[in-house]
């Protein structure tokens, strides 16, 4: 192809032979002078032997690698990568009349970085993490509701928190296909709210699907905490498993009238659920000791970076410490860690250090992570994000 062109250093080519799609500012020896940010180029080793294509960005990564090959990145490579990434999402069967809520396009773990594409009913959400995928979007789009099935007919694009501030794109959230139609979607059975206009993300976290069917199980008789309960997810699981009160608290006074709503959607006037707007280090001080027999910690990432790592750890020491303190004798506390830097072994360290502080018995039951609609690119090991424990607490 005729894009503008990146040479490595001497042997900066080795992960990009293991397919590992990022280039680092450090492993380049020379770009062309005219690559502008979002500019899709060509990348070549020393020896001058193409690599791949990729989106260019100007930051610590400085290409996104999309094809290994000298592929054309139009119109019809989006339609391909996208109708494969609906063939995985047909084969996990998340298309159901209970079930209309799913991740379709995750990054690297799609072969597509730098995109993100949440389905909900007949609404796809778009963001882009890079300013090639900005410019990509309305190509993007278009293939989107090409798919097979019919199922996509608006398209929202929500990208003005996640670009790169620097770049000075304007992304403008908008609707670039379709309009509103309905903000009901449904996961497992159960509805909610989806607010892809002012909401988190976008709009609702659907990495939590298979853990909150799993509190479900845990959840007759309870009496839960749904600790950073955002949109009340796992809060409308638990009450649908027959708990005996489940209170849900975050610091956003929003996300506790979002999940007051979807308490309302799905259980209508049910008194077994009260939400607070409050601080979770403040609750978990004040709430009376054995309050609770089922706990859920579900915080934001404490590490957004490498250079946030120790004190994130701590964070998530401290937080897990004040939950096995008060949890009643025979609680179960759900815990997880979203933050990208944090690996699965710092996580379970953090929480080992807050059960040894408390020095109650604890037993790991099940050691969870991201649904398989979030999936992790074998070549880009740090697609895995999402860790979480549940604990038995005696
Ligand atoms: N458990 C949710 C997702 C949680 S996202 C789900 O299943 O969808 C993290 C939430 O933590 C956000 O809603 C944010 O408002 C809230 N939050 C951030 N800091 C907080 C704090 N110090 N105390 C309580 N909530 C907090």
């Amino acid at each position: 192809m005729n894009y503008k062109k990146i040479t490595l250093r001497r042997g900066k080519e080795e992960s990009l032979k293991r397919f590992h799609p990022w280039v680092f500012s450090g492993a380049i020896a020379t770009a062309d002078d005219s690559i502008e940010e979002g500019d899709l180029v060509s990348v070549f080793a020393a020896d001058g032997r193409h690599i791949g294509n990729g989106h260019f960005q100007v930051g610590s990564i400085m290409v996104r690698i999309l094809s290994w090959g000298d592929t054309a990145i139009d119109d019809d490579f989006y339609a391909e990568r996208l109708a494969q990434a609906w063939r995985v999402r047909k084969a996990l069967g998340l298309m159901r009349p209970d079930n209309n809520s799913f991740r379709l396009v995750h990054g690297e773990g799609d072969f597509l970085p730098g995109l993100v594409v949440d389905v909900y009913g007949n609404t796809a959400v778009i963001q882009a993490h890079s300013p090639g995928m900005h410019f990509a979007r309305k190509s993007i789009a278009q293939a989107l509701v090409n798919l097979p099935d019919g199922v996509i007919k608006n398209v929202y694009y929500k990208s003005e928190t996640t670009l790169p501030y620097k770049a000075h794109l304007d992304p403008e959230n908008q609707y670039l296909i379709g309009a509103f139609d309905s903000d009901v979607a449904i996961e497992n059975g159960l509805r909610f709210h989806v607010d892809w206009l002012r909401g988190q993300k976008t709009g609702f976290f659907v990495d939590q699907r298979e853990n909150r069917a799993l509190l479900e199980r845990y959840s007759a008789g309870r009496r839960v905490l749904n600790m950073f309960c955002y949109t009340g997810g796992f809060s409308f699981y638990a009450m649908r498993g027959g708990a005996q009160l489940v209170h849900s608290v975050d610091s956003s006074g929003k996300a506790v009238s979002l999940t007051e709503r979807n308490v309302e959607l799905n259980y209508p006037g049910d008194e077994r659920h009260k939400a607070f707007a409050q601080d979770a280090f403040d609750y978990l001080d004040t709430m009376p000791a054995g309050a609770y027999n089922l706990i859920i910690l579900d915080p934001p990432a404490f590490a957004k970076h490498k250079s946030a790592l120790k004190n994130a750890l701590i964070g998530y020491r401290r937080l897990n410490a004040k939950a096995f303190s008060k949890i009643e004798s025979g609680g179960v506390l759900f815990t997880f860690s979203c933050s990208q830097a944090v690996n699965k072994e710092q996580f379970r360290l953090a929480v080992f250090s807050a059960a040894a502080q408390s020095r109650r018995k604890v037993r790991i039951l099940h050691q969870l992570t991201q649904p398989a609609d979030h999936p992790i690119n074998i070549y880009h090991p740090e697609g895995e994000y999402l860790k979480g424990l549940v604990l038995y607490v005696e």
